[in-house]
């Protein structure tokens, strides 16, 4: 059960000042901009999602909204980021005549000018889907609810009622764990959260409502200047009370998200707008084989996620969408060059795009894959693939962008995806690159056992709504319905479309275990066509089986089959964040990589089988000896890797060689007394995963060559 409450629209609405109004600046105003080109301002790097790290700058609501300061005034901003504690003082020392994300105190007052809040940061209580009504705070009484360590308003929370608190580290662990229903309910920020659900395309949690205690606040986000320059103030302060509702709606929605749920009202067009879509045939086309995003069925029809989204834009617009037919994917590019088309509802926007076409901001992000034979090792990086031939679609958005980030790729363009994966298949091409979405969907039917996905890309699909660039109010009305998706309806669409949830590492059994789960609802149904209910309780049950099996997914992509430790993949994962830390907080760690002696003796005497038993036993062993905080994995073979966050040489020896001992005393079922070497390193600054494993292997090759059974350290 959905409980949405009217007052978020408004708080969404209220974020922003009073009523927009007409920019007017004085002639001091306009001196000041023209004697002060260049503003200096202080902005966090890590405060999604407003300022943060993506790829390679810094993106966020505040950098846009000071491009937007910047293109209404011609103000120019340079941004130095920081933490928060560096840029504070940055700011105090006037260094910098502004700062971002600054909320207001008091005592702050002498150092600085607020402006008004260009956001405030309420609070949200999240639930799971089948949570059943939420009548406030009693609802949560007894059940578990996670919060973030330390949070501001923590002590104020234990007051007000009986919960079951239960604390996490980080905004993902607590996101994930409601996600897979280890905790019942959360609290989190909302930007915080509608990020994360953006992300990774939660499905299953929902809104309760906003957490509301007698003195805990929204939390209020200003830009603060220097005193010294209440001119430049003015002008920030008029040009965030200038903003219009548009200009507001479209940052909140691109960065927080709307949360309100779409109920089938009409969206507020002007009145050209209405006289358009009113007047005109909106003509498109599609990829016709780009399932499950857009395709069509046998009889011409057009159908997939996007025909999904057409319903809802001619819905929410009283718009008429009229399908031009093509062969082809380029087919449709050229078509609307031709200006025979108006649209492309899914089109990634592109530089050499844009001589042609406007683009909306982008609404659906997808990543690609590469599909090869299944004798193909597992593609880790994109570069593995270079010198290899590698299928594209021609005339897909990412032919470009692939051949001028990676030169060395030898791309090869194909007309459609079935050429594509058949080239793979008898061996002319390597690989084809896809999304995950359009692979898995021919997948379905066909490739089984000869294809698989052997890696994904870090580039991203970002698809938005494409118009004919001498359209501008068929973009301004399009815009408008993409403003007012809600989460709730991409993810509806999503969902009965797109039934694999995209995991990082991908465990074919399983997925054909859900594909079939799936394709066992659609039969059902068919069947069952007229006892709906019946059918409904089945479906309900199977979707239960789903998320089963994609948290099982989840655990396999992270762990190691035998003996149940991390795999390679996830030490490395872990590996890099230790290496980050160490960078960004001179936190050292220690890596130790151990290796059991002579054990190809042991397959040979007693059998592989109890090979397999002993590497299960050795894992007992680490994991019952080391401390909660360390991470053990099987890094391959007999080979296990040991990470000690925060951790010094001595204790580390100290520990290794405590369990040196204990492998060494311990008593292997059948096979009798064994011993393991033991190399092991500190982290250095400017460490990579390969260079702190090279020590670590070194080390470990002078404890076998020293005699074996032994701990050996190198710096
Ligand atoms: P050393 O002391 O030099 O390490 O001697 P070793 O015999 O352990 O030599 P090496 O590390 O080269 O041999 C590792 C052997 O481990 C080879 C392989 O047969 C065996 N092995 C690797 N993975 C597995 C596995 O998953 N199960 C079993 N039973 N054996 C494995
Ligand atoms: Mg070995
Ligand atoms: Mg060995």
């Amino acid at each position: 059960m959905k409980v949405f409450f009217p007052q978020f629209f408004l708080m969404l609405c209220l974020s922003f000042s009073a009523m927009a109004s007409e920019l007017v600046l004085t002639e001091e105003e306009q001196n000041f901009i023209a004697s002060h080109p260049v503003i200096k301002v202080a902005m966090m790097p890590d405060f999604t999602p407003f300022s943060y790290k993506s790829g390679a700058g810094l993106v966020g609501f505040e950098h846009d909204l000071l491009a937007l300061i910047s293109e209404k005034t011609g103000l120019r901003f340079e941004t130095r980021t920081d933490k928060w504690t560096s840029i504070y003082n940055a700011f105090k020392n006037k260094e910098v005549d502004m700062i971002s994300s600054i909320s207001y105190k008091e005592y702050r007052e002498p150092f600085t000018l607020f402006t008004s809040p260009y956001y405030n940061i309420p609070i949200m209580i999240f639930v799971k889907d089948d949570f059943g009504e939420y009548k406030g705070l009693q609802s949560l009484e007894g059940k578990k609810v996670g919060v973030l360590k330390d949070v501001f308003y923590i002590e104020e929370l234990k007051k007000a009622g009986d919960l079951n608190l239960v604390y996490y580290d980080s905004y993902d662990a607590l996101t994930k764990d409601l996600v897979f229903g280890k905790i019942d309910a959360l609290m989190q920020n909302l930007p915080n959260i509608n990020h994360l659900i953006k992300k990774y395309l939660y499905t299953n949690i929902t809104l309760a409502s906003e957490l509301s205690l007698p003195n805990t606040k929204r939390e209020d986000l200003r830009f603060g200047i220097q005193p010294e320059l209440p001119l430049l103030s003015s002008i920030v302060q008029k040009t965030l009370s200038a903003m219009t509702r548009q200009e507001k709606a479209a940052l909140s929605d691109k960065w927080i998200g709307s949360i309100k749920e779409y109920v089938g009202g009409h969206i507020l067009l002007n009145k050209n707008e209405i006289a358009y879509v009113n007047t005109n045939r909106i003509k498109y086309c599609i990829n016709p084989k780009g399932l499950p995003f857009e395709g069509l069925n046998e009889k011409g029809e057009h159908i997939g996620m996007s025909a999904d989204y057409y319903q809802l834009f001619s819905q929410m617009l009283s718009a008429k969408f009229e399908l031009v037919s093509t062969d082809s994917w380029s087919q449709s590019l050229e078509y609307i060059q031709q200006r025979r088309c108006d649209m492309l509802a899914l089109g990634m926007e592109t530089p050499e795009r844009k001589s042609y076409l406007n683009f909306t901001s982008s609404y659906l992000e997808v990543p690609l894959v590469v599909a090869t034979r299944v004798d193909v090792p597992f593609i880790n990086h994109i570069l593995d693939l270079e010198g290899e031939k590698i299928g594209i679609i021609r005339g897909d958005a990412f032919v470009d962008i692939l051949r001028n980030r990676y030169p060395s790729l030898e791309l090869v363009e194909v007309d459609d995806i079935n050429e594509g994966l058949d080239k793979v298949k008898d061996g002319q091409l390597f690989g084809f690159i896809d999304t995950l979405a359009s692979i898995g969907y021919e997948f379905q039917s066909q490739y089984f056992g000869e294809l698989k996905i052997a890696g994904k890309i870090n580039e991203k699909l970002k698809l938005s709504i494409a118009v004919r660039n001498d359209d501008e109010t068929l973009l301004a009305v399009l815009q408008k319905a993409v403003n007012n998706i809600t989460n709730e309806l991409h993810r509806k669409i999503l969902n009965k479309w797109i039934p694999i949830k995209y995991e990082k590492g991908i465990d074919y059994k399983l997925i054909w275990e859900i594909v079939l789960v799936a394709l066992l609802i659609v039969l059902l149904l068919m069947y069952w066509n007229t006892k709906v209910t019946k059918a409904n309780r089945l479906l309900k049950q199977a979707q239960k089986d789903i998320e089963e099996k994609n948290i099982a997914l989840e655990r396999l992509a992270l762990t190691d089959n035998l003996t149940g430790l991390f795999n390679r993949r996830k030490l490395e994962e872990l590996l890099q964040v230790e290496l980050d830390r160490k960078e960004r907080f001179e936190r050292d760690f220690c890596l130790s990589i151990l290796d059991i002696d002579y054990f190809k003796q042991v397959n040979d005497t007693f059998g592989h089988q109890t090979g397999d038993s002993v590497l299960v036993e050795v894992s007992e062993l680490l994991v019952s000896s080391l401390r909660k905080t360390d991470y053990v994995g099987r890094y391959g073979g007999e080979e296990f890797i040991i990470i000690f966050p925060e951790s010094n040489l001595d204790a580390v020896t100290v520990l290794l060689d405590a369990l040196r001992v204990k492998i060494a005393d311990h008593g292997f079922a059948e096979v009798g007394s064994l011993s393991a070497s033991f190399g092991f390193t500190l982290s250095q600054s400017g460490d990579s995963i390969e260079t702190i494993i090279a020590r670590a292997d070194e080390a470990l090759y002078r404890a076998k060559e020293g005699g074996r059974n032994r701990v050996e350290v190198q710096l």
